[in-house]
Protein backbone atom coordinates (compact mmCIF):
# COMPACT_ATOMS: atom_id res chain seq x y z
CA UNK A 1 0.00 0.00 0.00
CA UNK A 2 1.35 3.39 -1.19
CA UNK A 3 -1.43 5.90 -2.11
CA UNK A 4 -3.12 7.38 0.57
CA UNK A 5 -5.64 10.36 0.50
CA UNK A 6 -5.53 12.57 3.07
CA UNK A 7 -8.58 14.52 3.93
CA UNK A 8 -8.28 18.13 5.66
CA UNK A 9 -4.14 17.00 4.72
CA UNK A 10 -3.51 21.03 4.70
CA UNK A 11 -4.71 21.29 8.07
CA UNK A 12 -2.48 21.38 11.64
CA UNK A 13 -2.81 17.39 12.22
CA UNK A 14 -3.18 16.61 8.48
CA UNK A 15 0.21 18.67 7.39
CA UNK A 16 2.16 16.91 9.51
CA UNK A 17 0.71 13.37 8.81
CA UNK A 18 1.51 14.28 5.47
CA UNK A 19 5.13 15.01 5.93
CA UNK A 20 5.49 11.91 7.96
CA UNK A 21 3.71 9.70 5.37
CA UNK A 22 6.33 10.93 2.73
CA UNK A 23 9.01 10.54 5.23
CA UNK A 24 8.04 6.86 5.32
CA UNK A 25 7.64 6.17 1.96
CA UNK A 26 4.52 6.75 1.20
CA UNK A 27 2.55 8.84 -1.54
CA UNK A 28 0.34 11.38 0.24
CA UNK A 29 -2.32 13.31 -1.94
CA UNK A 30 -4.34 15.78 0.00
CA UNK A 31 -7.60 16.89 -0.02
CA UNK A 32 -8.90 19.88 0.87
CA UNK A 33 -11.71 22.21 0.74
CA UNK A 34 -9.20 25.41 1.72
CA UNK A 35 -12.16 26.37 4.23
CA UNK A 36 -9.68 26.50 7.36
CA UNK A 37 -6.59 24.33 5.59
CA UNK A 38 -3.26 26.04 4.17
CA UNK A 39 -2.05 25.14 0.42
CA UNK A 40 0.91 26.46 1.73
CA UNK A 41 1.16 23.57 4.25
CA UNK A 42 1.16 21.55 2.04
CA UNK A 43 2.92 23.00 -1.13
CA UNK A 44 5.48 20.06 -2.31
CA UNK A 45 2.38 17.66 -2.40
CA UNK A 46 -0.04 16.53 -4.39
CA UNK A 47 -3.13 18.50 -3.95
CA UNK A 48 -6.79 18.16 -5.25
CA UNK A 49 -9.41 20.78 -3.89
CA UNK A 50 -12.38 19.32 -2.73
CA UNK A 51 -15.19 18.60 -0.20
CA UNK A 52 -15.88 15.74 1.73
CA UNK A 53 -19.53 16.14 0.56
CA UNK A 54 -19.59 15.51 -2.78
CA UNK A 55 -19.04 12.34 -3.47
CA UNK A 56 -18.50 12.53 -7.60
CA UNK A 57 -15.55 14.63 -6.73
CA UNK A 58 -14.26 12.02 -4.07
CA UNK A 59 -14.69 9.06 -6.75
CA UNK A 60 -12.79 11.05 -9.58
CA UNK A 61 -9.66 11.99 -6.91
CA UNK A 62 -9.74 7.93 -5.41
CA UNK A 63 -9.53 6.59 -9.31
CA UNK A 64 -6.99 9.48 -10.65
CA UNK A 65 -4.49 8.64 -7.78
CA UNK A 66 -5.26 4.67 -7.71
CA UNK A 67 -6.18 5.67 -3.65
CA UNK A 68 -5.52 2.38 -1.60
CA UNK A 69 -6.55 3.90 1.96
CA UNK A 70 -7.86 7.20 3.72
CA UNK A 71 -6.94 9.07 6.46
CA UNK A 72 -9.80 11.70 7.90
CA UNK A 73 -8.59 15.03 9.25
CA UNK A 74 -11.33 17.60 8.02
CA UNK A 75 -13.72 18.55 10.77
CA UNK A 76 -14.55 21.92 12.52
CA UNK A 77 -13.19 21.51 16.25
CA UNK A 78 -14.48 24.16 18.24
CA UNK A 79 -16.99 23.14 21.49
CA UNK A 80 -18.30 26.13 22.28
CA UNK A 81 -19.07 26.77 18.51
CA UNK A 82 -20.69 22.97 18.47
CA UNK A 83 -23.03 23.75 21.01
CA UNK A 84 -24.23 27.71 19.38
CA UNK A 85 -24.37 25.78 15.90
CA UNK A 86 -24.98 21.76 15.88
CA UNK A 87 -26.30 21.84 12.55
CA UNK A 88 -23.06 22.64 10.98
CA UNK A 89 -21.11 20.17 12.89
CA UNK A 90 -23.27 17.07 12.27
CA UNK A 91 -23.26 18.20 8.52
CA UNK A 92 -20.14 18.45 7.97
CA UNK A 93 -18.42 15.99 11.02
CA UNK A 94 -21.13 13.34 10.53
CA UNK A 95 -23.11 13.56 7.34
CA UNK A 96 -20.12 14.43 5.70
CA UNK A 97 -18.26 11.74 6.84
CA UNK A 98 -21.47 9.01 5.90
CA UNK A 99 -21.05 10.96 2.41
CA UNK A 100 -17.35 9.33 2.56
CA UNK A 101 -17.82 6.38 3.60
CA UNK A 102 -20.44 5.43 1.17
CA UNK A 103 -17.54 6.68 -1.58
CA UNK A 104 -15.40 4.12 0.08
CA UNK A 105 -17.17 1.34 -0.41
CA UNK A 106 -18.26 2.63 -3.59
CA UNK A 107 -14.92 2.41 -4.71
CA UNK A 108 -13.65 -0.77 -2.38
CA UNK A 109 -11.31 0.96 -0.77
CA UNK A 110 -10.73 -0.99 2.21
CA UNK A 111 -8.41 0.98 5.14
CA UNK A 112 -9.87 4.21 6.95
CA UNK A 113 -7.95 6.26 9.62
CA UNK A 114 -10.47 8.57 11.94
CA UNK A 115 -9.72 11.63 13.67
CA UNK A 116 -11.73 11.02 16.29
CA UNK A 117 -11.48 12.95 20.13
CA UNK A 118 -11.73 12.80 23.78
CA UNK A 119 -14.46 14.90 23.76
CA UNK A 120 -16.40 11.54 22.95
CA UNK A 121 -15.47 10.85 26.63
CA UNK A 122 -17.50 13.88 28.52
CA UNK A 123 -17.13 13.97 31.87
CA UNK A 124 -14.30 11.61 33.68
CA UNK A 125 -15.27 8.89 35.80
CA UNK A 126 -11.91 8.33 36.58
CA UNK A 127 -8.28 9.96 36.68
CA UNK A 128 -7.06 8.62 33.39
CA UNK A 129 -9.15 7.65 30.92
CA UNK A 130 -8.21 4.54 28.62
CA UNK A 131 -10.49 2.53 25.85
CA UNK A 132 -13.44 1.45 28.10
CA UNK A 133 -13.66 4.71 29.85
CA UNK A 134 -17.85 5.51 29.23
CA UNK A 135 -18.49 7.45 26.40
CA UNK A 136 -21.18 10.31 27.22
CA UNK A 137 -20.03 13.60 25.39
CA UNK A 138 -21.38 16.82 26.76
CA UNK A 139 -21.19 19.03 23.25
CA UNK A 140 -21.99 18.50 19.61
CA UNK A 141 -18.73 18.33 18.88
CA UNK A 142 -18.06 15.37 20.52
CA UNK A 143 -21.16 13.94 19.47
CA UNK A 144 -20.60 14.22 15.68
CA UNK A 145 -17.64 12.28 16.19
CA UNK A 146 -19.14 9.66 18.17
CA UNK A 147 -21.52 9.14 16.16
CA UNK A 148 -19.13 8.33 13.41
CA UNK A 149 -17.42 5.69 15.30
CA UNK A 150 -20.81 3.89 15.99
CA UNK A 151 -21.27 4.27 12.07
CA UNK A 152 -17.52 2.74 11.88
CA UNK A 153 -18.39 -0.47 13.95
CA UNK A 154 -21.32 -0.92 11.76
CA UNK A 155 -19.75 -0.85 8.93
CA UNK A 156 -17.32 -3.02 9.04
CA UNK A 157 -20.32 -5.92 9.74
CA UNK A 158 -21.91 -5.05 6.82
CA UNK A 159 -19.43 -3.73 4.37
CA UNK A 160 -16.29 -5.11 5.86
CA UNK A 161 -14.32 -1.25 6.04
CA UNK A 162 -11.69 -1.67 8.22
CA UNK A 163 -11.11 1.05 10.26
CA UNK A 164 -9.48 2.70 13.27
CA UNK A 165 -10.49 5.66 15.37
CA UNK A 166 -7.85 7.44 17.27
CA UNK A 167 -9.33 9.59 19.79
CA UNK A 168 -6.68 13.06 20.14
CA UNK A 169 -6.39 14.28 23.59
CA UNK A 170 -4.95 18.03 23.38
CA UNK A 171 -2.60 18.01 20.10
CA UNK A 172 0.39 20.59 20.29
CA UNK A 173 3.56 21.71 19.09
CA UNK A 174 5.23 22.26 15.57
CA UNK A 175 6.98 19.94 13.31
CA UNK A 176 10.52 20.99 14.08
CA UNK A 177 11.64 22.30 11.02
CA UNK A 178 9.61 25.30 11.75
CA UNK A 179 8.10 24.90 8.60
CA UNK A 180 4.62 23.97 9.52
CA UNK A 181 2.60 24.31 12.69
CA UNK A 182 -0.74 25.40 14.04
CA UNK A 183 -2.49 28.45 12.79
CA UNK A 184 -6.14 28.36 13.29
CA UNK A 185 -8.83 31.45 12.62
CA UNK A 186 -9.58 32.09 15.19
CA UNK A 187 -7.42 30.73 17.63
CA UNK A 188 -8.65 29.06 20.80
CA UNK A 189 -6.09 27.18 21.88
CA UNK A 190 -4.18 27.31 25.01
CA UNK A 191 -0.51 26.96 23.74
CA UNK A 192 -0.72 29.46 20.66
CA UNK A 193 -2.64 31.73 22.90
CA UNK A 194 0.10 31.58 25.44
CA UNK A 195 2.94 32.55 22.70
CA UNK A 196 1.40 34.67 20.69
CA UNK A 197 0.97 37.10 23.94
CA UNK A 198 4.71 36.17 24.29
CA UNK A 199 5.80 37.72 21.46
CA UNK A 200 3.34 40.73 22.06
CA UNK A 201 0.72 40.01 19.30
CA UNK A 202 -1.99 40.04 22.19
CA UNK A 203 -2.04 41.77 25.68
CA UNK A 204 -2.19 39.13 28.42
CA UNK A 205 -3.25 35.57 28.00
CA UNK A 206 -6.95 34.60 30.55
CA UNK A 207 -6.78 31.89 32.68
CA UNK A 208 -10.11 30.26 32.06
CA UNK A 209 -11.24 29.13 35.80
CA UNK A 210 -9.00 28.96 38.97
CA UNK A 211 -11.68 27.36 41.25
CA UNK A 212 -11.03 23.91 39.30
CA UNK A 213 -10.77 20.85 42.20
CA UNK A 214 -6.49 20.44 40.97
CA UNK A 215 -3.90 21.22 43.12
CA UNK A 216 -3.25 24.72 41.28
CA UNK A 217 -7.57 25.48 40.70
CA UNK A 218 -6.92 25.81 37.32
CA UNK A 219 -7.98 22.84 34.48
CA UNK A 220 -5.08 20.12 33.33
CA UNK A 221 -4.58 18.49 30.05
CA UNK A 222 -2.96 15.85 28.21
CA UNK A 223 -0.73 17.58 25.85
CA UNK A 224 0.79 15.52 23.38
CA UNK A 225 3.15 16.41 20.10
CA UNK A 226 1.21 16.71 16.63
CA UNK A 227 4.18 14.43 15.32
CA UNK A 228 3.47 11.49 17.98
CA UNK A 229 0.12 11.60 16.38
CA UNK A 230 1.31 11.76 12.83
CA UNK A 231 3.28 8.86 13.41
CA UNK A 232 0.40 6.89 15.69
CA UNK A 233 -1.51 7.23 12.03
CA UNK A 234 0.86 5.70 10.28
CA UNK A 235 1.83 2.58 12.98
CA UNK A 236 -2.47 2.40 13.48
CA UNK A 237 -2.51 2.23 9.10
CA UNK A 238 0.10 -0.49 9.28
CA UNK A 239 -1.55 -2.56 11.85
CA UNK A 240 -4.85 -2.38 9.98
CA UNK A 241 -3.30 -3.69 6.96
CA UNK A 242 -1.41 -6.58 8.21
CA UNK A 243 -3.89 -7.69 10.90
CA UNK A 244 -7.23 -6.55 8.92
CA UNK A 245 -9.28 -5.67 11.99
CA UNK A 246 -10.95 -2.08 12.85
CA UNK A 247 -9.50 -0.78 16.08
CA UNK A 248 -9.89 2.27 18.08
CA UNK A 249 -7.11 4.07 20.44
CA UNK A 250 -6.74 6.74 23.06
CA UNK A 251 -3.82 9.08 21.92
CA UNK A 252 -2.09 11.25 25.01
CA UNK A 253 1.09 11.29 26.71
CA UNK A 254 -0.64 10.08 29.97
CA UNK A 255 0.78 13.00 31.87
CA UNK A 256 -1.58 16.15 32.89
CA UNK A 257 -0.47 19.89 33.25
CA UNK A 258 -2.33 22.79 34.58
CA UNK A 259 -2.87 26.14 32.89
CA UNK A 260 -0.84 27.75 35.36
CA UNK A 261 2.39 24.95 34.94
CA UNK A 262 1.81 25.56 31.17
CA UNK A 263 2.29 29.47 31.32
CA UNK A 264 5.38 29.40 33.57
CA UNK A 265 6.69 26.71 31.21
CA UNK A 266 6.43 28.72 28.71
CA UNK A 267 7.49 31.89 30.45
CA UNK A 268 10.65 29.92 31.07
CA UNK A 269 11.03 28.63 27.58
CA UNK A 270 10.30 32.25 26.28
CA UNK A 271 12.18 34.21 28.72
CA UNK A 272 9.10 37.01 28.80
CA UNK A 273 7.06 37.73 31.53
CA UNK A 274 3.64 38.42 29.64
CA UNK A 275 0.55 39.50 31.67
CA UNK A 276 -1.90 37.27 32.55
CA UNK A 277 -5.23 37.19 33.82
CA UNK A 278 -7.85 35.36 35.66
CA UNK A 279 -11.22 34.67 34.10
CA UNK A 280 -14.23 32.71 34.40
CA UNK A 281 -14.63 29.47 33.79
CA UNK A 282 -14.96 28.64 30.03
CA UNK A 283 -18.46 26.22 29.36
CA UNK A 284 -17.82 22.36 28.74
CA UNK A 285 -14.29 22.05 30.34
CA UNK A 286 -13.89 19.07 32.31
CA UNK A 287 -11.56 19.93 35.41
CA UNK A 288 -8.96 17.34 34.46
CA UNK A 289 -8.63 15.16 30.98
CA UNK A 290 -5.62 12.60 31.00
CA UNK A 291 -5.24 9.73 28.74
CA UNK A 292 -4.47 6.51 29.93
CA UNK A 293 -2.59 5.71 25.97
CA UNK A 294 -1.37 1.99 27.32
CA UNK A 295 -3.03 -0.09 24.35
CA UNK A 296 -1.90 2.14 22.11
CA UNK A 297 1.59 1.37 23.19
CA UNK A 298 1.05 -2.88 23.69
CA UNK A 299 -0.99 -2.47 20.14
CA UNK A 300 0.65 -0.47 18.15
CA UNK A 301 4.80 -0.08 19.48
CA UNK A 302 3.62 3.89 20.18
CA UNK A 303 4.79 6.31 22.61
CA UNK A 304 5.28 9.73 22.61
CA UNK A 305 8.84 11.25 21.65
CA UNK A 306 8.15 14.85 22.65
CA UNK A 307 7.79 16.02 26.68
CA UNK A 308 6.42 19.59 27.42
CA UNK A 309 9.62 21.51 26.67
CA UNK A 310 9.68 19.97 23.61
CA UNK A 311 6.14 21.07 22.99
CA UNK A 312 6.80 24.15 23.98
CA UNK A 313 9.76 24.94 21.93
CA UNK A 314 8.61 23.22 18.78
CA UNK A 315 5.39 26.02 18.88
CA UNK A 316 7.57 28.56 20.38
CA UNK A 317 9.86 28.22 16.70
CA UNK A 318 6.61 28.22 14.67
CA UNK A 319 5.35 31.23 16.53
CA UNK A 320 8.52 33.26 15.57
CA UNK A 321 8.74 32.11 11.95
CA UNK A 322 5.16 31.10 10.93
CA UNK A 323 4.55 31.69 7.35
CA UNK A 324 0.72 31.44 7.83
N1 LIG B 1 -7.59 27.82 28.30
C1 LIG B 1 -7.34 28.97 29.05
N2 LIG B 1 -7.21 30.15 28.38
C2 LIG B 1 -7.31 30.26 27.03
C3 LIG B 1 -7.56 29.08 26.27
C4 LIG B 1 -7.68 27.86 26.96
O1 LIG B 1 -7.26 28.93 30.27
O2 LIG B 1 -7.19 31.36 26.49
C5 LIG B 1 -7.72 26.53 29.02
C6 LIG B 1 -9.02 25.79 28.74
O3 LIG B 1 -10.01 26.21 29.64
C7 LIG B 1 -8.58 24.34 28.95
C8 LIG B 1 -7.12 24.33 28.51
O4 LIG B 1 -6.70 25.69 28.53
O5 LIG B 1 -8.64 24.00 30.30
C9 LIG B 1 -6.91 23.77 27.13
O6 LIG B 1 -7.80 24.41 26.24
P1 LIG B 1 -7.70 24.28 24.66
O7 LIG B 1 -8.77 25.16 24.08
O8 LIG B 1 -6.29 24.53 24.25
O9 LIG B 1 -7.99 22.75 24.37
P2 LIG B 1 -9.24 21.81 24.80
O10 LIG B 1 -8.84 21.19 26.10
O11 LIG B 1 -10.47 22.65 24.87
O12 LIG B 1 -9.29 20.81 23.70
Amino acid sequence: MKNILVIGGAGYIGSHTVRALAKRGYNPVVFDNLSKGHREAVKNFPFEQGDLQDKKRLSEVFKKHRIEAVMHFAAFIEVGESVQNPAKYYQNNTAGVLNLLQALIENQIPYFVFSSTAAIFGEPVREKIDETHPQHPINPYGNSKLMVEKMLADFDVAYGLKSTALRYFNASGADDSGEIGESHSPETHLIPLILQTAIGKRKSIKIFGTDYPTADGTCIRDYVHVNDLARAHILALEKMEKDKVSERFNLGSGNGYSVAELIAKAKEITGVDFAVEQAPRRAGDPAVLVADATKAKRVLGWQPEYDLTRIIQTAWNWEQHRKY
